[in-house]
């Protein structure tokens, strides 16, 4: 990978990155699609990372078909196609993380706490591997973009993260790799996510500001259906997640979900005319 890198910038292409787990969906191949618009190579990763896991999380049971998604890489006109092994990212005796402080803390990091730490050590090895002029991720898993761009920044970095609008299905549902754990039932209540965001932005577009309300009936929208349970809904700063009382500008309505087994998130931006 690093050989088929250097080639391609020594003969002064650009490469656009983007990092995924595989089971490859809609919004996957929307990153594609703006990675081969804005660089002369586009190269994608498919690596499950173990470290972003917790014991009893979905690390074994994290849909793989990896067939199915070479057809969709060459479909979508991947240049490269990246397939690193657990063994060779994390040979024995790896030591080495990277934590993001601060924004780590609230929404996701709360349930799931070294969760970023995983996130933010593979995507800086997958990046010194790949050497990207620009890295595509998904405004879906917007703490994940923050957290990457923080570290971008702070390590010194020299690419340019591009966030990504997230991609839904017919009915709302945003698209996720996890959305084939879903039974029918459970597919139904899953709506309930992206109902809930569109009433945050009803209500802020009626004029509420307050949070605590807006939370109130957002949570009622998600307790009407019987399979779902609620990691947390927040409406927060869009910077740095920390809670807020009162809408005046831009906020982050984000919120984490259980339907049966499956955890999903989602998140939309309220902004105040
Ligand atoms: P994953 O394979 O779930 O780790 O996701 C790989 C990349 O695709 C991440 O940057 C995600 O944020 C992004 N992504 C996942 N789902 C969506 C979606 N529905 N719309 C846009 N981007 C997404």
């Amino acid at each position: 990978m690093r050989q088929s890198s250097v080639d391609l910038k020594s003969s002064g292409r650009s490469i656009g990155f983007v990092p995924t787990m595989g089971a490859l969906h809609g919004g996957h191949v929307s990153l594609i699609n703006e990675a081969k618009k804005c660089n002369d190579a586009a190269v994608l990763s498919i690596f499950v990372n173990p470290t972003q896991f917790a014991p009893g999380e979905d690390y074994n049971s994290y849909p793989r078909d990896i067939e199915r998604d070479k057809i969709t890489a060459s479909d979508t006109g991947v240049d490269i196609l990246f397939l690193p092994s657990a063994d060779e990212m994390y040979p024995e005796g790896f030591k080495t993380f990277v934590n993001v402080e601060g924004i780590t803390e609230s929404l996701c990091g709360r349930f799931r706490p070294r969760h970023f730490k995983g996130v933010a050590t593979v995507v800086l090895k997958l990046f010194n591997i790949v050497m990207p002029d620009r890295a595509y991720f998904g405004e879906k898993d917007y703490q994940q973009l923050l957290v990457v761009k923080k570290m971008v920044k702070d390590l010194n970095l020299d690419i340019e993260i591009k966030g990504m609008p997230t991609i839904r299905e017919w009915d709302g549902l945003a698209m996720s790799s996890r959305n084939g754990y879903l039974n029918r039932k459970e597919r139904i209540s899953a709506v309930s996510l992206s109902t809930a965001l569109k009433t945050s932005q009803e209500m802020v577009k009626n004029d509420e500001r307050r949070a605590e309300k807006i939370i109130g009936e957002m949570e009622k929208v998600i307790n009407n259906e019987d399979a779902a349970k609620i990691d947390y809904i927040s409406i927060c700063d869009p910077d740095t997640l920390k809670d807020i009382e009162i809408i005046d500008n831009r906020a982050l309505a984000a919120l984490a979900v259980r339907i049966g087994k499956t955890r999903l998130i989602d998140n939309c931006i309220l902004e105040v005319k």
